[in-house]
């Protein structure tokens, strides 16, 4: 199925036909015409199908990424995982979603570590699908949720 959209000349960001400024950038969009594309090309630029977190020794515990979270001996999400952990601090680390990215902070004593290379106290650093942080000996892969099997 096709439908119109406004696609945006600044941006490229797909608007109603019956807008008449970019609801992303604000854009004037009088003199763009309407153009038809897929319904389904529609759906994969919106969806993204999110990003979770998964541990690396039990399978079981995950999590959906999205907004921040903190993780840590004194943080609820994975506790199970992070409470027998005498290497991890209280507050170890942070991740959060921006603009579909996933992010770390790390905040720790022991480390956080991304595909093995540990990274800046501190500072936000971009975490690419498929990979691995180990916050001190507790480790977690990052991924699509559709990508789960
Ligand atoms: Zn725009």
């Amino acid at each position: 199925m096709s439908i119109e959209v406004k696609i945006c000349e600044n941006c490229n960001h797909k608007n109603a036909i019956t807008a008449v400024e970019c609801e992303q950038c604000g854009y004037d969009l009088t003199f763009v015409f309407p153009q038809k594309i897929e319904d389904s090309d529609l759906e994969s630029t919106k969806e993204t199908g999110g990003w979770e977190m998964v541990s690396v020794t039990e399978e079981a515990c995950r999590s959906c990424l999205d907004g921040e979270v903190t993780v840590g001996r004194d943080c609820e999400l994975f506790q199970e995982l992070f409470h027998s952990s005498n290497y991890t601090s209280r507050t170890h680390a942070k991740l959060r979603v921006v603009d579909d990215v996933v992010q770390v902070m790390d905040a720790s004593t022991n480390g956080t570590f991304v595909n093995e290379k540990r990274i800046p106290k501190l500072e936000w650093v971009s975490v690419d699908k498929d990979s691995t942080i180990r916050f001190a000996n507790v480790s977690f892969r990052i991924r699509r949720i559709q990508d789960a099997d």
